[in-house]
């Protein structure tokens, strides 16, 4: 029995959609989670425990043949050691030390030559208002670890927010990254997926649209899309992957900046496969998770070839249906045209618990399959159609609700 095994760090989402992907493969997936109830343990064997801890990590690597991950978070010395003992990790803590720390990776854009937008380290309020004045407000504060979905990002209208920021010079960071507001027309973001031999894949670069921080409404390709600012983003992801010897999916979020510069600059970066990407699993030859294994594991990359002229991702967030599943009907016979993908989590208020795609064969079909993907998350979400829409049922009044809840 040649085939590996992959460790995965972390039992979210991406870990539970790897899944799929490998087994297909006869590849066997091993993930050390954070809670017995998280998204991934019921896709693959998990192993309950703190990523945090090294030991634990030690002993979760000596169960697999390579060890990739879910997320950013795990601590970078951790990985060191891990790395010394002769642990196969994809992406390594070298790669990753730049997804997990923004101020080390807007050094790296610039020392790759890719556009930043303008930026500083600032370590106390002061330096912030310098900082700002010399940038021009409003400006834009980061930590330069542990954000995620918007958290860990303030706008700075003028210098007297810059007053309000103190809690954050508290943190405990050495210097936070305050940024120039950049005034982008959208938001995009460029996937390639490189292996340890250092083979690349390119993804077409996609159109991605954040409500509230999170990731919404992803357009693949982006419709409208320079086609010399698409090709110059891709070749910055690649720049990113070669240059900072990413392995595995390698996400570069992007401002789009028409006549500025080569049209776009970069965000932020994350070595896993990623929100933007969920559209390739129905929407591309090889989606980003077999992708992610096959890099992983030093296989040849797989086709990234389209299957329509477009596919739409739809995200579903928690919303006012708690039991998802009795929704599956009246969205799959409203759309069948519609992936839909559920992440095993119980709802909350806007945590993101799944997904729909939609491939548009042809580009006229482009806002039908945006409406179909719209249309069934939103059922999915709500528990049923909306009230405008022809054949809707009307939606449970008050009572039935309450009734429901006990
Ligand atoms: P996170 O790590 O939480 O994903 P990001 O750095 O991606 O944080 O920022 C979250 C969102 O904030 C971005 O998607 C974008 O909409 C906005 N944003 C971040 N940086 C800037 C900037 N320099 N200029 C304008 N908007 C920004």
């Amino acid at each position: 029995m040649t085939f590996p095994v992959i460790g995965v760090v972390g039992g979210g989402q991406l870990a539970r959609m790897m899944a799929p992907a490998a087994t297909a493969l006869g590849v066997r997936l091993r993930v050390l989670a954070e809670g017995a109830d998280v998204s991934a343990t019921t896709a693959a064997p998990c192993v309950v425990g703190d990523y945090r801890d090294l030991e634990t990590l030690k002993d979760f690597a000596a169960t697999v043949d390579v060890v990739t991950f879910d997320h950013e978070h795990v601590p970078a010395e951790h990985l060191r050691v891990l790395e010394a003992a002769g642990v196969n990790l994809q992406p390594g803590p070298e790669a990753l030390q730049y997804a997990q720390d923004k101020l080390l990776m807007r050094q790296a854009c610039d020392r790759l030559g890719l556009p930043n937008p303008e930026w500083a380290a600032v370590a106390t309020v002061a330096e912030l208002v310098a900082a700002g004045d010399r940038i021009g407000w409003p400006v834009v504060l980061k930590t330069p670890r542990g954000g995620y979905d918007g958290k860990g990002v303030r706008v700075l209208d003028s210098a007297a927010q810059a007053e309000d920021c103190r809690d954050w010079f508290a943190l405990g960071f050495e210097a936070l990254l305050v940024e120039q507001k950049v005034d982008f027309s959208r938001e995009l973001s460029a996937q390639v997926a490189r292996t340890p031999s250092g083979t690349t894949a390119s993804y077409p670069v996609v159109e991605s649209v954040q409500t509230d921080g999170v990731c919404d409404l992803v357009t693949a390709p982006a419709p409208g899309i320079d086609p010399r600012t698409a090709q110059a983003a891709e070749e910055a992801a690649v720049t990113l992957a070669e240059g900072l010897g990413v392995t595995g999916m390698l996400a570069v979020e992007l401002f789009e900046t028409p006549g500025v510069g080569p049209g776009f600059m970069v965000n932020e970066l994350a070595m896993r496969p990623h929100n933007s990407g969920h559209w390739s699993m129905d929407g591309a030859v090889t989606g980003q998770f077999e992708q992610h294994v096959r890099a992983v594991l030093d296989l040849p990359l797989g086709s990234t070839d389209t299957l329509g002229a477009f596919t739409v991702m739809k995200n579903y967030l928690g919303g006012a249906n708690e039991d998802l599943y009795s929704a599956f009907p009246t969205a799959m016979a409203a759309y069948p045209e519609a992936k839909v993908h559920a992440y095993g989590k119980s709802v909350r208020p806007g945590r993101k618990i799944g997904h729909v795609n939609v491939v548009a064969p042809l580009a006229e079909d482009l806002d039908a399959a945006r409406e179909a993907a719209e249309g069934a998350a939103a059922i999915i979400r709500d528990g049923h159609r909306a009230q405008n829409e022809p054949g809707a049922q009307p939606a449970p009044d008050e009572h039935d609700e309450h009734q429901e809840q006990r």
